[in-house]
């Protein structure tokens, strides 16, 4: 690994994670951060530098350092889930989420917990794969990446941030699989959400 826990924490923040055993955590496939009271990144283990680096590659790692905004990465769901985590912050509750996280030729599911530190000190949040497989013949048709299909009156590509297909420029509700703008998005990419995901996985909340 390229990274120590030092390097990868917010000075003192292993104190809070002792209920936790930050061995343990090191030691877990998964992918496990942990955020302070602010919402800041505090602590990533090995799994989630290994699922960096096998993704998004080293710069992922050097643009969300501990203390970083790393919840920017969310894009349009960034007020869904800080809206869920400041309820887990103040109320010390859990919460759990499924999302999908898709490669260009896999489909990937994640399950998320979030859990409370004791005395609203943070979050620790891990992020288990519970479904990879090749995607099915025919489950997504592959379009190609044409920009001049896609590309919206104010010139951005709406991908969505949860399913990563991509909005029709001449047709709103029909959203398109481009593995080629998965693998690397173009830099005119904005993140949005399809209907479908809008409404399955990020309902607006309950009062
Ligand atoms: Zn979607």
């Amino acid at each position: 690994m390229v990274l120590s826990v030092e390097q990868r924490c917010l000075t003192g923040f292993p104190e809070r994670l002792v209920a936790f055993e930050v061995d343990q955590l090191e030691r877990l496939e998964d992918s496990v951060y942990a955020l302070d009271g602010y919402l800041r990144l505090a602590y990533v283990n090995q799994g989630w530098e290994r699922f960096a680096l096998e993704n998004d590659g080293a710069e992922v790692l050097e643009q969300y350092p501990p203390g970083a905004d790393v919840l920017s990465v969310c894009g349009p769901l960034r007020p869904f889930y800080e809206t869920h985590f400041r309820h887990c912050l103040e109320h010390g509750t859990r919460w759990a989420h499924d999302y999908e996280c898709p490669s260009p030729e896999r489909y990937r599911r994640f399950h998320m917990d979030v859990y409370p530190l004791p005395r609203h000190g943070g979050l620790l949040i891990v992020n288990t794969r519970s479904v990879e497989r090749p995607f099915d013949k025919g489950e997504r048709p592959v379009r190609d990446p044409v920009e001049s299909e896609y590309a919206q009156p104010n010139g951005l590509i709406v991908q969505c941030s949860h399913c990563r297909r991509v909005q029709r420029a001449d047709r709103e509700l029909q959203w398109d699989w481009i593995p080629a703008w998965v693998h690397e998005p173009p830099a005119n990419t904005s993140g949005g959400l399809c209907r479908p995901c809008y409404g399955l996985h990020y309902p607006p909340p309950l009062d």
